[in-house]
């Protein structure tokens, strides 16, 4: 996996909240503009819009991209760890769907979330909702994978955190070596989680991977 660090969050911050004038943070979607380049691309593709079908086409694929890249702002609460739980917290087989930088073709699998709780630990459903946020733009599985689980570290501070991917990327699926079935497995390990063999161990297995 490529190494990422703080820069990869550091540039994730900067795409969500570069949008000047736009009143959640989020960069502002020109629609219109959208729509028109893509009535221009699918007709330098050899593609006719005049058939009642593919009339509105432009606008759809316009308004379907604005969708995929569109996510609320993230709350991530925490609560004190009053019990003094120490074991591993692991949300399985969180759906997600993202589409890939490289051609904007839809990629999508199942996350396996997990964290060794430090003092303070989160709402169940947050889990979900950090991977959702971070799939809400043009992404790789290697980044995403490392985005999640530096989001959880930066966060909430656990003693460890882990992530795993599974993913089918259609760019591999219905084009090029047409991979049908071939799914791509990334995992990115912080903490107790990677540095320590038996949490390690345990964590990929509940996970599903080993
Ligand atoms: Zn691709």
């Amino acid at each position: 996996m490529r190494p990422a660090g703080p820069a990869d969050l550091a540039e994730f911050a900067t795409h969500n909240h570069h949008g000047a004038g736009s009143s959640n943070g989020r960069p502002q979607v020109d629609l219109e503009a959208a729509e028109l380049a893509a009535a221009d691309f699918l007709t330098a593709l050899g593609i006719k819009l005049d058939s009642e079908e593919l009339r509105d086409t432009p606008g759809r694929m316009a308004r379907a991209y604005a969708e995929l890249f569109e996510s609320p702002p993230l709350r991530l609460t925490t609560f004190p760890n009053d019990e003094g739980y120490d074991e591993l917290v692991l949300a399985r087989e969180i759906p997600f769907r993202t589409v890939c930088a490289h051609h904007l073709l839809p990629f999508s699998g199942v996350a396996h979330v997990g964290y060794l709780p430090g003092d303070r630990i989160l709402g169940l459903s947050k889990l979900a909702r950090i991977v959702d946020y971070c799939a809400a733009r043009p992404q790789t599985q290697e980044r995403l994978t490392k985005q999640v689980a530096d989001y959880l570290a930066t966060r909430l501070k656990p003693r460890g955190a882990g992530v795993v991917l599974e993913a089918e990327h259609s760019c591999m699926t219905i084009r090029g070596v047409r991979a049908i079935g071939s799914t791509t497995v990334t995992s990115a390990l912080s903490g107790t989680l990677r540095s320590d063999a038996r949490s390690r161990a345990e964590f990929l297995a509940l996970a599903g991977v080993q």
